[in-house]
């Protein structure tokens, strides 16, 4: 009798302890992956990404002569249907650690009870199982320095490398056609813009994080700050829909910083950052729906997402180029660099006085790379709401930022094409990527900003004061 091999959010042979599982166990494999509710409720640009994430997987699994069944519905009927239809007497995955994502793995671990078929989740897409670090008291870390001490000298085993056969069923059970799922339905005309911009696949991740290791790592902590010097990794994308295991990159991390590689370990503390969001949204869900320190609820943001300011935010039209490169750099190639998305998201949430979950969802809808734990922390650690949000009230300037991380405007050239004599194909493509009904063009002028640094910043901090009591 086969198992079947549910594909979630690990789109990789390499590393992957669910296939491994599968393969290992001597019965032909069924791959299945399942478009469910949670892939329902993906953002537009994810879910583009996601199929193309899945049709490249597919065709790896392909060569490898598997095959990925696709199929569409709850997932416990899905289980259901394909076990009847392979009589398949186990399922095997990789665990999920958000809210969504558990809720459905516990109506199919509920909903399976008792039929016979043997179900086991093993260890997915985190280094450390949430529930293994554990503070001094026992409970979760909220502090991301003593959590990186707690885990940072902790053994990883290797990476393990994809198995060598993958056994295959006597038949297949139907499949759907990705095309038919339409994946980027919801992008419009930004489709195409994405494509030429994203990265997709297990070999391509791979690609990446060998050119990092080799190139960039060593000067990877003085440069990864400056958004135009494509010093960062940019594994966001693979890590996020698991086309690299985060273990392949520790250990890439470790062997750079045993060759004396100067930036490794700041390599690390980035990996281990992701892991602490994971770790915050597995011990505390609520970070991702509502504010996660107390007193905050009264702060007088808006929640007008449609409001003038907002509108002109999520636009990249506030005026402010620094923040408006970053939002078009997002709306082009699904993600944004890291010091402009605190920068970003700190002008809507400070200086615009619009509520973090505006931003949080408008993020949500327009990056590749979406993952909803780090996206929850960050926005919230910009916020201020957050847990290890910065110790007073941090409010970017952008134009300070700009003059340290942008100093020669290469990145604010880079994705501003108004007012330019020859803009570049980023900036271009801007206006290719975004709806025509917003009806706006590379002519036209750069506009005013609504709201200076300085009037934003007063107004922000007199409501923090005021919070404050
Ligand atoms: P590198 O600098 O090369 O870092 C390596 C890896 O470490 C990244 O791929 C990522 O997995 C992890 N990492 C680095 N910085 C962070 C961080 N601050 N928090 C968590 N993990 C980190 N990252 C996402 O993957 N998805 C999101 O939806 C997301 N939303 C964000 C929203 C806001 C408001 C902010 C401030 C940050 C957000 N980040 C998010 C974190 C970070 O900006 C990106 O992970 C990073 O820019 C990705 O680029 P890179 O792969 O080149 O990173």
């Amino acid at each position: 009798a086969p198992v079947i091999w549910w594909v979630r959010r690990d789109l990789r042979l390499g590393d992957n302890a669910a296939l491994a599982a599968a393969a290992g166990s001597g019965r032909p494999v069924v791959p299945l992956f399942i478009h469910d509710e949670t892939v329902e409720a993906l953002g537009a640009a994810a879910k583009w990404r996601l199929g193309e994430g899945v049709a490249a997987f597919a065709r790896a699994l392909g060569a490898r002569g598997s095959r990925l069944i696709l199929r569409r519905g709850a997932a416990l009927g899905v289980l259901r249907a394909v076990a009847a239809e392979t009589g398949a007497a186990a399922i095997v995955w990789g665990r999920a650690y958000d809210p969504a994502g558990l809720t459905r793995d516990k109506a199919v671990e509920d909903g399976l009870d008792g039929t016979g078929i043997e179900l086991r989740a093993v260890a997915g897409s985190l280094l450390f199982e949430p529930w293994t670090v554990e503070t001094g008291q026992g409970g979760f870390y909220k502090v991301y320095t003593p959590y990186w001490k707690a885990v940072r000298d902790r053994d990883l085993p290797e990476p393990a490398p994809a198995p060598g056969l993958i056994p295959r069923p006597d038949f297949w059970p139907a499949s759907d056609e990705i095309e038919d799922w339409r994946m980027g339905a919801a992008l419009g005309r930004g489709a195409s813009v994405l494509a030429r911009h994203a990265s997709v696949g297990e070999e391509a991740a791979q690609g990446r994080l060998g050119a990092f290791a080799a190139q960039k790592i060593a000067d990877y902590a003085e440069r990864r700050d400056f958004p135009a010097a494509g010093a960062t990794s940019r594994l966001s994308e693979h890590l996020s829909w698991g086309e690299i295991s985060p273990r392949s990159c520790w250990h890439a991390g470790l062997r750079a910083m045993e060759a004396g590689k100067a930036g490794a370990e700041t390599f690390l503390k980035e990996l281990v950052w992701r892991e602490f969001a994971w770790h915050l949204l597995w011990h505390s869900s609520h970070i991702a729906e509502r504010n996660w320190r107390e007193g905050w609820d009264d702060f007088p943001w808006s929640t007008d997402g449609d409001s003038p300011e907002a509108t002109a935010w999520k636009r990249g039209r506030t005026g402010i180029p620094f923040v408006d490169a970053a939002m078009r750099e997002m709306y082009v190639t699904g993600t944004m660099h890291n010091r402009a998305r605190m920068v970003a998201a700190s002008w809507l949430t400070k200086n615009l006085m619009t509520h973090w979950r505006v931003g949080m969802g408008w993020f949500a809808d327009h990056l590749t790379d979406w993952d909803p734990a780090s996206n929850a922390m960050g926005w919230q650690w910009v916020a201020g709401s957050g847990p290890d949000a910065a110790p007073y009230f941090r409010i970017f300037n952008p134009e300070t930022q700009a003059a340290k991380f942008d100093p020669d405007g290469a990145y604010r050239d880079a994705w501003i094409a108004e007012g330019r004599q020859s803009p570049g194909q980023g900036a271009l493509d801007y206006f290719d990527a975004v709806p025509r009904a917003w009806g706006l063009s590379p002519d036209a002028a750069y506009p005013a900003p609504a709201v200076t640094p300085e009037a934003g910043r007063r107004r922000a901090l007199a409501a923090y004061q005021a919070r404050e009591g």
